[in-house]
């Protein structure tokens, strides 16, 4: 048999090595040949009775990122043409026994009678941490890239090869319900604690530990597979299951509000799958994982945060004439709240780091906040003593603009004031290379604007980061008119360095993610004037998928910047341009009750020291009138909410600011948390049809007025039966194209 993806060789003590390395990949992932091959080794070793024992290891730098998820989606597809050919009875069979294979696989291994141990070095993830668990022994070695997990749910799926099932009897299903819905990776150490990896060594040690456990007599049989296993928390009917199942279900509605039928399904899986056999486990298991990969909610999950996100991050938008940039030392300017985070995470990248500011104390100021970052890690245990003394140690605060002359990359984070960005801007030109690249961190000022101050405009490019930058995976990066090649490339290899997600977004008012963040955030406002409940307000926007309603996010950016922006959007755009509801509220909570946010304990909340946030009960007098809430239509508010945003990436769209239908999806879950589970505004509209969007659109139009009015690219969308991602496939979208 040839060997492609798995290379054996047999030992003289009858120990079988399988390394794992796939051609001309830089990772080994599950395809369908791999496991193909894989299927025809198990069956090879099966009948080899010189083969005591199984070492699988990886011929990588790690061991694998899990399955190639272009073949799940391919299992989703197989459902569409089976159903169009055979019937739905018959569709569901073929995904099944097409979900179903891999387990059948694993399980094979497990009962194989001979010994299987996984080596594993570097990430272990998905699919490939569940060929793990299916073996014998499993042994981790120490190195900090190592990392075991199973991350599926975060596409919207759940471990369907065993993985849920295995978890549930190796852990007490509390703990094991926490994994699984996390989908976290997890370092050696802890899973070891975890017991999910029986060893942990250094990486040479690896090999001869793991002959040794076979040759010593390790044993072939799982517990589950043996007469009198005891599951680790106890059976599902007993106090301890009481214990937990119900409550689990509690936090699942919670965390969720049931919008993942992956999380849900995997909860049945474990409190079904612990009442029954393995094998039968296995395929209550399987049947739900065909139901679940072939649900909108996974398709669109893996194609914005798996292939989409891939692709920004492999450089989809990366000018390709433009040859690798090496940046090894950047300058940034204003070492304030962005400039701090901005050097704690280039610092941490590898980088060196010029933090100028006005003076040294200001400059120290900033170096301090990334001491602050870097202890907490260490008290974590998450970066050790030396690795926070080399990180400080590549930063250098300093009041001296001469100390950015060899820097690749200098980035201002000064005030938010033209007049002191074009003083900075002339500085820093005039201690520079010629091949400096300029970035600003601009959230408001036009990047074409602020070039007028640069002599070599070319050079210059908008990186616009998000608050707090060390948490935040978005970076919009920002082309001005003259933006050249090598600066916009130059940008995106600096944002992949720190190991974040680029977009290119066009310069234009408000760039991309704020504009629908603005949208959502009105809504929220002009739902409390209209008197509906502010609780009501937060719990719809949470019901909708978003991570905070809208008047919690307007506490973190500050009220005080909304009344900013709407002053500024009346000198820009006039009168008409400002909802005169929002401003009086706004007015009300800043200029008459001193209510700025978060910043001064005192917002849409209250922050007692030291106490959890309450909403403040003065808000409903502010806004004259409460509605019986049992009148109020609830899913109108979730559309409400949806929709604004939705709308509003859609003009983007339309408008040339956001010229990849990726990038919207993508920047919209990552940068303000666009109900994941929609894969996106853009995945959003497309997954209903622009046709109904357009007409939901439209009757909230005719209820609240303009704002809710499709714009033409929407229509034609919807007239012409088209789509996103049907009419801009493989990104690219012409902006003009309804125009
Ligand atoms: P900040 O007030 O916290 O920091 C600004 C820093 O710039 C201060 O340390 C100040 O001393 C320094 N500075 C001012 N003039 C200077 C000069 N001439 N030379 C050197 N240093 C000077 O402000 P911030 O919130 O960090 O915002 C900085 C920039 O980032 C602004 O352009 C803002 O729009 C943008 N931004 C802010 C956020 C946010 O959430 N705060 C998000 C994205 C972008």
């Amino acid at each position: 048999m040839t060997e492609t993806n798995f290379k054996t060789d047999l030992d003289a003590d009858g120990v079988l090595s399988v390394v794992w390395d796939m051609p001309g990949r830089s990772m080994n992932v599950l395809s369908a040949d791999a496991i193909l091959e894989l299927a025809e080794l198990v069956e090879r070793v099966v009948a080899d009775e010189g083969v005591k024992g199984v070492i699988v290891s990886s011929g990588k730098a790690a061991f694998s990122g899990g399955a190639d998820l272009t073949m799940l989606e391919g299992i989703a597809r197989v459902y569409a043409t089976e159903k169009a050919r055979h019937g739905e009875a018959a569709a569901a069979k073929a995904v099944y026994e097409e979900s179903s294979r891999l387990s059948q696989l694993y399980r094979r291994i497990e009962t194989s009678g001979k010994l299987w141990v996984c080596v594993i070095h570097g990430v272990c993830l998905g699919g490939a941490f569940e060929l793990a668990l299916a073996c014998h022994w499993r042994i981790a070695s120490n190195d900090k890239s190592t990392r075991v997990g199973l991350p599926e749910v975060k596409v919207g799926l759940f471990p369907g090869a065993g993985g849920t099932t295995r978890v549930a009897r190796m852990l007490p299903p509390g703990d094991a319900l926490q994994m699984l819905m996390k989908g976290e990776q997890i370092r050696p150490d802890k899973a070891r604690a975890m017991r999910l990896v029986d060893e942990v060594a250094t990486k040479d040690e690896m090999a001869a530990k793991a002959k040794a456990w076979i040759l010593g007599g390790g044993k072939a049989v799982k517990p589950w597979d043996e007469k009198g296993f005891k599951l680790p928390g106890g059976p599902v009917w007993s106090k301890a299951g009481f214990m937990t199942f119900p409550p689990a279900n509690a936090i699942y509605r919670r965390e969720t509000q049931d919008n993942y039928p992956a999380i849900r399904a995997m909860l049945q899986v474990v409190f079904d799958g612990l009442q029954l056999p393995m094998d039968l486990a296995l395929r209550v298991e399987s049947r739900h994982f065909a139901k679940v990969i072939r649900s909108p909610e996974a398709a669109a999950m893996i194609r914005t945060l798996f292939v989409s996100m891939q692709e920004l991050n492999k450089g989809a938008r990366r000018p390709k004439a433009v040859p690798p940039t090496s940046i090894k030392k950047v300058g940034i300017v204003g070492a304030g709240f962005m400039g701090a985070g901005v050097g704690y995470v280039t610092a941490q990248a590898g980088m060196e780091v010029v933090l100028v500011d006005r003076d040294q104390e200001a400059a120290d100021k900033g170096k301090a906040f990334a001491e602050k970052l870097i202890s907490g890690q260490v008290v974590k245990g998450r970066a050790t003593g030396a690795e926070r003394d080399a990180l400080l140690g590549r930063i250098t605060p300093t009041p001296d603009y001469a100390a950015l002359a060899d820097c690749d990359l200098v980035i201002e984070a000064v005030f938010e004031d033209p007049k002191v960005k074009a003083e900075v801007i002339a500085k820093v030109e005039a201690a520079i290379g010629p091949n400096t690249i300029f970035a600003s961190n601009t959230s408001t000022l036009p990047i074409s604007g602020l070039a007028k101050a640069s002599r070599r405009p070319e050079q210059f490019v908008g990186i616009h980061f998000f608050s707090p930058v060390e948490k935040m995976m978005l970076v919009e990066v920002i082309e001005g008119e003259r933006t050249g090649e090598v600066a916009l490339a130059t940008a995106l290899d600096y944002v992949r360095a720190i190991r974040k997600t680029p977009i290119v977004v066009k310069d234009s008012r408000g760039f991309f993610a704020n504009r629908c963040v603005i949208a959502y955030m009105l809504e929220g406002h002009l739902m409390l004037t209209e008197g509906v409940p502010a609780a009501m307000v937060e719990n719809v926007a949470k019901q909708a998928g978003m991570p905070v309603g809208p008047l919690s996010l307007n506490d973190e950016v500050a009220l005080d910047l909304g009344l900013k922006i709407i002053d500024s959007t009346r000198a820009q755009l006039g009168d008409a341009a400002v909802n005169p509801a929002q401003e009086k509220l706004l007015r009300a909570l800043v200029e008459t009750e001193g209510r700025l946010g978060r910043k001064n304990g005192k917002g849409f909340y209250d922050y007692p020291e030291g106490g959890k946030k309450r909403l403040w009960p003065g808000l409903a007098a502010l806004a004259g009138k409460t509605l019986d809430p049992d009148t109020i239509d609830i899913s109108e508010l979730r559309h409400r909410l949806l929709v604004a945003q939705a709308l509003e990436a859609a003009r983007t769209v339309e408008e040339g600011v956001v010229t990849d239908v990726r990038e919207a999806d993508v920047g919209a879950i990552l940068g303000f948390g666009f109900a994941p589970y929609t894969g996106g505004p853009l995945s959003w509209i497309d997954g209903m049809g622009p046709r109904r969007f357009v007409r939901l659109a439209a009757a909230l139009a005719e209820i609240h007025g303009p704002r809710f009015r499709p714009n033409r690219l929407l229509i034609d969308l919807a007239e012409t039966g088209d789509t996103f991602y049907g009419r801009f496939a493989g990104g690219g979208a012409a902006p003009a194209a309804a125009a």
